[in-house]
């Protein structure tokens, strides 16, 4: 293949790598992923021309080299081409699926290697898995720059770590019946040097990239047990829910570090209830299934996050040792005076019933919306309307009854903007 590539005279290049194709694998199996595999291969050469060359570089990732002299909107249709293939459904025996893909185009310069060329792909490969998958990007020198800049950004992540300035803040999970607290979510926040308080869209794309998406949810995970001590006297015993990075999920010391956070501050594992995504589960299933089966075994609660969004919720819902589903913002938002959406909403909330699932309604933000939830016997909900997350001195206000109305976006506040409630 590296010789083919190299005896032609370059041309443009795309490389396109399949959206979620792991996840194909794992859940139907590798028989099925070469059958996608194979049905791709052929769309891509019906999708290029006479003198391009396709090539599979291995795993879900193919190479094209575009012939000598295709200009950049010529390029820039061939990748179009290729993601409308990409998106029509493939038939695997009685399944049709719908996978997209993610090109990265990069055009050649005067003497640039081959080597360079296919990296300014990969880097333009990468924006548009960023950007959301399921798209094509050019490669621009721009892009080198924002690469730069992702290295200073962590950088700066790793030094607020090891300072203790990323933190949690809760946000209240409500009885919709009673209207009472019955826990909290923590959330991670970066109390930036210079730009005050960061939202997870900020940066967590950042740290996943660099590996340090583990060591954020650690940090919160740390703060939000010693939290859940300084609440022990609350009634009701309110439970702390804490999202679970992918890559934790990868491995059994989160069992371990568990297991000592609960010692170490003398809380009881069952009001400790982990987030996982159906993404992140799915990545390794078996080793993730190991993994939960064992926290699960501490006493701990765990939830499906984002529910609604993936592409295999139903069957993940029995596979996964879970007790609750929270079904996703956009699952709440999307209805409206739609009878079918509403439909679909009472449906899920249904389905976790009869398998015995808590289910958490997310991102409430009007009480029409909560009316309609109370009706369709939905029990819990989270959402701005309710309560937005709060740094753990307010939490601790709210949970204990000496502070009601923190309905008022509390991120953005910084401790600095917050002289007499600085920690
Ligand atoms: P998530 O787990 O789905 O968390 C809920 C997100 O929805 C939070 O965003 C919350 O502030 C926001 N939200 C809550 N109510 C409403 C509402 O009514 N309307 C709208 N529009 N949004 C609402 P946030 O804090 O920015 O977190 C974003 C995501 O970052 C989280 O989504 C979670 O996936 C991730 N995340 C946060 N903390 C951690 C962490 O410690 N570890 C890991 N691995 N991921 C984290
Ligand atoms: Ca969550
Ligand atoms: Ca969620």
């Amino acid at each position: 293949l590296q010789a083919r590539l190299a005896d032609q005279s370059a041309g443009p290049v795309l490389l396109v790598d399949l959206d979620d194709f792991k996840a194909i694998n794992d859940s139907l199996g590798h028989q099925a992923g070469d059958e996608v595999l194979k049905t791709v291969a052929g769309r891509l050469v019906s999708a290029s021309r006479q003198n391009d060359v396709v090539a599979r570089l291995g795993g879900d990732e193919f190479a094209i080299l575009l012939g000598e002299g295709t200009s950049a909107p010529e390029a820039t249709g061939v990748a179009t081409r290729i993601e409308a293939q990409l998106k029509l459904p493939i038939d695997i025996g009685l399944t049709s699926l719908v996978i997209g893909a993610s090109v990265g185009v990069a055009m050649p310069e005067e003497g640039q290697s081959l080597d360079d060329l296919v990296r300014a792909a990969d880097v333009a490969l990468y924006r548009s898995k960023e950007l959301g998958k399921g798209r094509a990007t050019v490669f621009e020198p721009g892009m080198d720059r924002e690469a730069r800049e992702h290295l200073v950004l962590i950088g700066a992540l790793r030094e607020s770590l090891s300072r203790e300035h990323v933190i949690a803040h809760y946000q209240p999970i409500f009885e919709i019946s009673t209207n009472r607290i019955v826990g909290v979510e923590a959330l991670a926040r970066w109390d930036h040097p210079t730009r005050g308080l960061l939202l997870p869209g900020q940066f967590l794309g950042h740290a996943e990239r660099a590996g340090l998406a583990g060591t954020i949810s650690n940090a919160v995970f740390a703060q939000a047990c010693s939290a859940l001590a300084s609440w022990s006297d609350v009634p009701g015993r309110p439970f702390v829910s804490l999202n679970v990075a992918a890559s934790q999920l990868a491995d059994h010391r989160i069992v371990a570090d568990l297991k000592a956070l609960v010692a170490r501050h003398g809380i009881d594992a069952s009001q400790l209830s982990l987030e996982i995504t159906e993404s992140a589960a799915i990545q390794d299933f078996d080793r993730g299934l190991a993994v939960l089966n064992r926290i699960r075994d501490l006493g701990c609660r765990i939830s499906l996050d984002d529910f609604g969004t993936g592409y295999s919720s139903l069957s993940m819902l029995h596979r996964l040792p879970i007790d609750a589903v929270k079904l996703d913002r956009s699952f709440v938002e999307g209805f409206g005076p739609a009878a079918s959406a509403r439909s679909l909403l009472g449906a899920a909330i249904d389905i976790a019933g009869a398998l015995g699932l808590e289910v958490i309604a997310e991102g409430v933000e009007r009480a029409g919306q909560l009316s309609i939830l109370r009706s369709l016997g939905c029990r819990y909900a989270q959402g701005f309307l309710l309560g937005s997350p709060q740094d753990e001195l307010r939490t601790g206000l709210l949970l204990r009854g000496e502070a009601t109305d923190l309905r008022y976006p509390a991120d953005l506040t910084t401790r600095s903007a917050l002289p007499s409630l600085a920690r």
